[in-house]
């Protein structure tokens, strides 16, 4: 049970439970919000390309994201499997990882749901104050979140597993690992 996908919206906390998850399952965290900061940072041309994207909360086109995760899941890193945390965000790039997981005769074996209720979202990210985390940014990610994201749920409905999202963080990665056990 180790090729899961972390879907939730914007302050939902997939990277702090991806963080303690990959630590207990023994498997990389691939985060594309992350990889794309770190683009940015670096000043690449795939940052240049990301950078507008980020800063007004709207996805990074599925060409340039698709590409940069195929180039991360080919390391040898993720042969034990991997926490994908931001990807996939909409159907298309679902159609995208499946394709490339079943090249190597593989497939997902859940998608985690991290469910919080909205309140409390918005609390947490201007908490956080990340760059894009302003309200106005933040209400854009929502909204793209409900839009384009939403969907794979209903995509992944066989694979399924919604955790409650409210709690301490390790009394949440608890019942993340526990909903993972129930499919083991
Ligand atoms: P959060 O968890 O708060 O939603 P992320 O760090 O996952 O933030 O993502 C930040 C930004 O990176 C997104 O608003 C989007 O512009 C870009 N991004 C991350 N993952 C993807 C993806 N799979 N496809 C397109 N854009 C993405």
């Amino acid at each position: 049970m180790t090729r899961v996908v972390l879907v939730g919206p914007p302050g939902a906390g997939k990277g702090t439970q991806a963080v303690a998850l990959s630590e207990r399952l023994g498997v990389p965290h691939i985060s594309t919000g992350e990889l794309f900061r770190a683009h940015v940072s670096e000043q690449t041309p795939l940052g240049q390309e990301a950078k507008r994207y980020l800063n007004s909360g709207d996805l990074v086109p599925d060409s340039v994201t698709n590409e940069m995760v195929r180039e991360r899941l080919a390391e040898e890193d993720t042969e034990a499997g991997f926490l994908l945390d931001g990807f996939p965000r909409n159907t298309k790039q679902a159609d995208v990882l499946g394709q490339l997981l079943a090249e190597q005769d593989s497939g997902l074996d859940a998608v985690i749901e991290l469910q919080v209720p909205e309140d409390v979202l918005v609390e947490r990210l201007l908490a956080r104050g990340r760059d894009d985390d302003t309200e106005e940014v933040i209400r854009r990610r929502q909204q793209v979140y409900r839009s384009e994201t939403a969907p794979l749920l209903e995509y992944y409905a066989d694979i399924l597993l919604a955790v409650n999202g409210v709690g301490d963080i390790d009394e949440i990665s608890s019942r993340v690992l526990d909903a993972l056990k129930t499919r083991s």
